[in-house]
């Protein structure tokens, strides 16, 4: 074999798959306009009419009509950008795209004429069994743009644009539920995510007011069980309370510490989770957990640390088999009760926090600490890794 060849030949596969992703974009841009743009509104709405809620199709004629109108435009569309892409460069390699847009095209017609009646991969018929992936536009994920929030959830095939433009996770309406709340960060994201449309339901263990509007909860440590019912119908439960014992180390402060920050936290996990019980849930519940950075740094309060530590470990484990998505919120020192020597401010925190489960990050990392962004992701890569290789 003529290894000089090699660099030639990786270059025409990364130019081959270039032309893919530029492809799927078109196909995302037409998507996006099928939503604002007047003369392909008509199209793209015989394709949200075409399928129920369980994505089998509410009529064999509106099925055909909708793949006439916007699917077969919509490869068309693709094929033309691919062509003139290939045609202006004169990469021959380019034409795959052409190729690739023949892949869609194809099938649209022949379901557009009743000749082929086998719905592509993202619409198939029955429950949502897999997590909406964090890369790849899987069914769960689609079904979000069908069924949760039709202005967000636009890409096709990769989640670039929708990562590029925050629409990776509606936030519109959604009943959001957050521990902590009298803090600093919980005020800070109560006050961000009421920005964007969550209707906030506020958990707090203190007699503190809150605006009004907000729906207020209290809640005791060791009575988690009380929530049990609230929690049914809250689609993103953020789990942010905690304490902070700086430098006590008697038994008292051991015993206050992984109480409250690593078990409360853990059981009000495990009580959201066994709440997750129908197809839509899959796609629409998730769970933020506040495990912050000292999961990988010192934050000088070594029994906050152990206790932090311990929390962000389990949710690793329970990770591999939840039902539903979990987040991390990974933060560095911000100022707070907790932490009056914070540098950052919350309401910075909760907007990049916001920010980044937006374009659906599952570790959110907000911190001035380069280090972790860096370690962090080892850590957790590794860890999952363990736990998975030696638990089931
Ligand atoms: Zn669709
Ligand atoms: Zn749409």
């Amino acid at each position: 074999m003529d290894f000089s060849l090699l660099p030639q030949i990786a270059i025409q596969c990364l130019l081959g798959a270039s032309a893919i992703v530029f492809t799927e974009l078109v196909r995302d841009a037409y998507h996006i306009a099928g939503h604002y743009w007047q003369p392909l509104k008509r199209g793209h709405n015989l394709h949200h009419k075409a399928y129920r809620p369980d994505l089998t199709i509410t009529s064999l004629e509106m099925y055909q009509k909708a793949q006439l109108n916007n699917d077969v435009p919509e490869a068309i569309a693709m094929l033309g950008a691919a062509a003139i892409l290939a045609a202006c460069t004169q990469v021959s390699v380019l034409w795959i795209g052409c190729l690739y847009s023949l892949v869609f095209l194809i099938p649209a017609v022949a379901r557009s004429q009743g000749l082929l009646l086998q719905t592509d991969v993202t619409h198939k018929p029955g429950d949502l069994i897999e997590l909406p992936k964090p890369w790849i536009v899987n069914r769960t994920y689609h079904w979000r743009h069908h069924f949760d929030d039709q202005n967000a959830y636009y890409c096709g095939h990769f989640t670039i644009v929708d990562k590029l433009l925050g629409t990776s996770l509606a936030l519109k309406g959604k009943t959001v539920a957050i521990t902590g709340a009298s803090g600093a960060l919980g005020q800070a994201l109560i006050a961000e995510l009421s920005k964007h449309g969550a209707k906030v339901v506020a958990l707090t263990t203190s007699d503190r007011a809150f605006a009004e509007g907000i729906e207020v909860l209290h809640w005791q440590i060791g009575a988690e069980e009380e929530l049990r019912s609230r929690l049914q119908k809250v689609d993103i439960f953020i789990l942010n309370h905690g304490v902070n014992v700086y430098g006590d180390r008697t038994p008292a402060a051991i015993q206050t510490s992984y109480e409250v920050n690593t078990f409360s936290t853990w059981r009000l996990a495990e009580l959201f989770l066994e709440t997750v019980t129908e197809s839509s849930h899959k796609a629409l519940k998730e769970l933020w957990i506040n495990t912050s950075e000292a999961e990988v740094n010192p934050a000088l309060s070594p029994l906050y640390e152990l206790s932090k530590r311990a929390l962000g470990d389990l949710i690793t484990l329970r990770r591999l088999d939840a039902p539903c998505i979990i987040r991390k919120l990974v933060l560095g020192p911000f100022k707070s009760q907790l932490n009056p020597y914070g540098v950052m401010s919350a309401s910075g925190v909760a907007w990049a926090i916001v920010a980044l489960a937006k374009r659906d990050f599952r570790d959110i990392i907000v911190t001035i600490n380069p280090i972790t962004y860096i370690l962090f992701p080892i850590k957790e890569f590794f860890q999952s890794l363990y736990f998975r290789l030696f638990s089931k």
